[in-house]
């Protein structure tokens, strides 16, 4: 059984979170440390440690973390300049928090792919 992560206690709301989107599948919450104008996480509201334990039965949330990203990205302005969706995979990937996440950033100019 994977150990929770404070992600866990943000989907329960037992911890606070400038949480944007909640529903059966996924929750959105704003980055505490935010690296761009609109930075928001996309979680599945179930604990998958990494990418790599993600199984069939998770694809249903899967894909409702990214209909959920095209829909914030449209209510934060930043559909139309365009975004970028990053989920990290442990250690090379810079994974910090063991709970999957889609990051959604946006609202500048990104740069080149590979964030320093
Ligand atoms: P990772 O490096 O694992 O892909 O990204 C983890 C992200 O979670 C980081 O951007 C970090 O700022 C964010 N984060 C870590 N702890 C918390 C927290 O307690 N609340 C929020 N809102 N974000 C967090």
């Amino acid at each position: 059984m994977a150990e929770e992560t404070i992600f866990s206690k943000i989907i329960r709301k037992e911890i606070p979170a400038d949480v944007v989107y909640q529903d059966d599948l996924v929750t959105a919450f704003r980055d505490i440390n935010p690296r761009a104008p609109s930075h928001i996480l996309i979680v599945p509201n179930v604990l998958i440690p990494t990418i790599n334990d993600v199984t069939e039965a998770d694809e249903a949330a899967l894909g409702r973390m990214v209909t959920v990203a095209k829909k914030l990205a449209a209510e934060e302005g930043i559909a139309d300049d365009g975004y970028r969706l990053i989920m990290n995979c442990n250690t090379h990937g810079g994974q910090e928090v063991y709970h999957i996440h889609m990051h959604l950033v946006g609202g500048k100019p990104l740069g080149p792919m590979l964030l320093g």
